[in-house]
């Protein structure tokens, strides 16, 4: 029999599925149940409106039979098969349109990343097998024929029996070579594994016999090997179900059998989205931040299903970053298993869900935050950092979508405070929202500036988390009321007319102040009174964009070693302590200078700061003592 050749394009991806990377090689099964489960549809949709169709719905199938002895996997379903002159159009060619975008998308990047991605239908099977055979006989007619190929040379097609209609598909399992095993592809465990995971929602049932041992009914310890035949997958999704029949358990069993958790999620956000693009779409928000959420390792995703069947486990392009905590998968009926659509029109889709998908967790979220407050706390403690993130990542692009789902601890009972709860409680002649940032509660109501914004009755943000500062600087405002560290100059409690009083009292004593300075060198910008300590003799006030906590975060990010906060070094001006350097400065220069390093250290202490020379520190107090 003459062999008749492949098209040059079906040669091309021929050749590329024969030769492609191993971890893609598994899709083959995938493709070949969803092509099977295309001719039982076609069946199935004739018999409603022809008689002689006499199968009922439950009648349809496809069956796996795998055969370790002859190395054999075949593909059967009793669907509405193939005439010599379909299998010739079919198999021998594949559709023009898909060659071409599969070409397009080939030259750009030159990998073959597409194949795990995207179905290339029925060519998958000759990345597992050396030879191919169709065995189809056409609803309706009593002839069979057989398409077989072996590799790119080219096809022949021939005369066969089959008894019904239908079609199977025998894969010659290819020999292991030195690197790959192809074994697993006869293996009914593993078979079944990958059923399970990419077609488990495939509407007709996928059968397999499998053996497995049984205890002999009335002889203990002993086993006997009995096959059965399984229905491996579970046919109905449930993200298809109408939300009202879903109970809560079985969103959550659900959940932790697909996403291997063992805590219940803290809310299923399940919708069925029509229009422009028409999906339906199954996500979680976890209780808990997953083990490995802060490592490299970590992928965001969701997993994303064309009619119920699984393309890619993560797609990373559902999700934006700052939503990177969010579990589940979406399925749409637009997306196409094959590449034969064009790619192109395929990214736009998804890209389409993507926003809507946005916008839905967006919303859901402001939603759990007004009914669900103590859920939303859990959920905030959990993944508040990566909303955080997402306010001051792309320049402050998503920072008006994210700034109401943002909460703070603050100084008002030290809980969980959003910017708007903030802003309904200001006083009435606050202009600024007020923030201290530092590693802890502890440490940042330790530190004078916040304990005397606190005093004077202004509630005040305590920033802990290391992003809090950055997001804090790119909103810079909230509905027009800026942020305010109070550690910066900026931070004045003070009435005009007290103001006015500093000023003076500031300018007179300049010279005592340039004397200060130039003992302490660059360490400060300035040295100045204030009257907003209480109790305290001096603080260290940041001047400018970095403060003394981003200081401390960017100095431990390689790179940033040389960010340097700029300091105002404040004295008390109601403090003793005033009154004493301004006499020294008139009696005794040396004392002033060592009581000037004292001072600084000392701010740098209270400021929760380590001090640059213990040494001379503890020798300069040794002076004095
Ligand atoms: P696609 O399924 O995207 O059209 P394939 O290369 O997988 O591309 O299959 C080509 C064609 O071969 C199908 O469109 C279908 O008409 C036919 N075909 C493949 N498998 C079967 C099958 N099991 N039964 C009937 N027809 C089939």
């Amino acid at each position: 029999m003459r062999k008749k050749q492949f098209k040059a394009e079906s040669k091309k991806l021929l050749d590329l599925m024969i030769n492609s990377i191993y971890t893609h090689k598994e899709i083959f099964l995938r493709e070949l149940i969803s092509n099977a489960s295309d001719a039982l549809d076609k069946l199935y949709f004739r018999s409603l409106t022809d008689d002689t169709v006499q199968l009922n719905r439950e009648d349809f199938y496809i069956r796996i039979t795998p055969d370790k002895e002859n190395r054999t996997l075949t593909i059967s379903d009793n669907g509405i098969g193939m005439t010599a002159e379909a299998l010739e159009n079919n198999l021998g060619v594949i559709a023009k349109s898909g060659s071409q975008a599969f070409k397009t998308e080939n030259e750009k990047n030159d990998d073959v990343e597409i194949i795990g991605q995207f179905g290339v239908g029925f060519y998958s099977a000759f990345m597992v097998s050396k030879k191919v055979r169709v065995i189809s006989r056409a609803f309706g007619t009593d002839e069979a024929n057989c398409w077989e190929a072996d590799g790119v040379d080219g096809y022949v097609i021939y005369p066969t029996e089959k008894e019904t209609a239908g079609t199977d598909i025998i894969l010659s399992i290819s020999d292991n070579t030195e690197e790959v095993s192809y074994d697993e592809f006869l293996d009914t465990y593993r078979l079944s594994a990958l059923v399970k995971k990419y077609s488990n929602y495939i509407r007709y049932p996928i059968k397999m016999e499998v053996e497995s041992s049984k205890p002999v009914e009335g002889k203990e310890g002993e086993y006997e090997t009995v096959t059965e035949d399984r229905t491996l997958n579970s046919m109905l999704p449930l993200w298809k179900k109408n939300k009202s029949e879903i109970t809560p358990e079985e969103y959550a069993a659900f959940y932790k059998e697909v996403f291997y958790d063992y805590e219940d999620p803290l809310r299923v956000i399940h919708s069925k989205t029509e229009g422009q693009a028409t999906y339906n779409a199954l996500m979680f928000i976890p209780a808990h931040t997953p083990f490995d959420y802060y490592t490299k390792e970590y992928e965001k995703g969701l997993q994303l299903y064309s009619k119920g069947v699984l393309i890619t486990e993560k797609c990373a392009d559902l999700l934006p970053d700052y939503f990177n905590f969010v579990r589940g998968l979406v399925d749409s009926e637009d997306l196409s298993l094959n590449i034969s659509r064009e790619m192109l029109q395929h990214d736009h889709q998804l890209k389409l869900i993507a926003k809507t998908i946005e916008k839905k967790i967006k919303s859901e979220l402001s939603r759990m935050l007004t009914t669900e407050r103590e859920k939303y706390e859990t959920f905030f403690a959990a993944f508040g950092n990566s909303l955080k993130f997402g306010v001051y990542s792309d320049y402050g692009m998503h920072k008006e979508e994210l700034q109401d789902l943002l909460m703070f601890k603050s100084s008002n009972e030290e809980k969980y405070v959003t910017l708007a709860e903030y802003e309904e409680r200001m006083k009435s002649d606050q202009k600024s929202i007020y923030y201290a940032s530092g590693e802890s509660i502890e440490k940042i109501k330790m530190l004078p500036q916040a304990q005397a914004a606190v005093e004077k009755g202004f509630e005040v943000l305590y920033l802990t988390e290391y992003v809090d500062e950055f997001a804090v600087k790119t909103l810079m405002q909230f509905n027009e009321k800026a942020f305010v560290n109070v550690c910066s100059a900026e931070a004045d409690f003070d009435s005009e007319e007290d103001k006015e009083k500093l000023a003076q009292e500031n300018a007179s004593n300049e010279a005592l102040f340039a004397f200060m300075k130039e003992v302490l060198g660059d360490k400060v910008k300035t040295v100045r009174f204030t009257h907003k300590l209480k109790q305290h003799p001096v603080c260290l006030s940041s001047e400018g964009m970095v403060s003394a906590d981003m200081e401390r975060v960017l100095s431990s990010m390689p790179g940033n070693e040389g960010v340097k906060a700029e300091y105002a070094l404040e004295i008390n001006e109601t403090h003793p302590i005033a009154q004493k350097l301004k006499a020294l400065f008139e009696s005794d220069k040396d004392m002033l200078t060592k009581y000037t390093k004292l001072l600084y250290d000392q701010a740098r202490l209270i400021g929760g700061m380590t001090i640059e020379d213990p040494t001379e520190f503890a020798v300069l107090i040794c002076d004095l003592m």
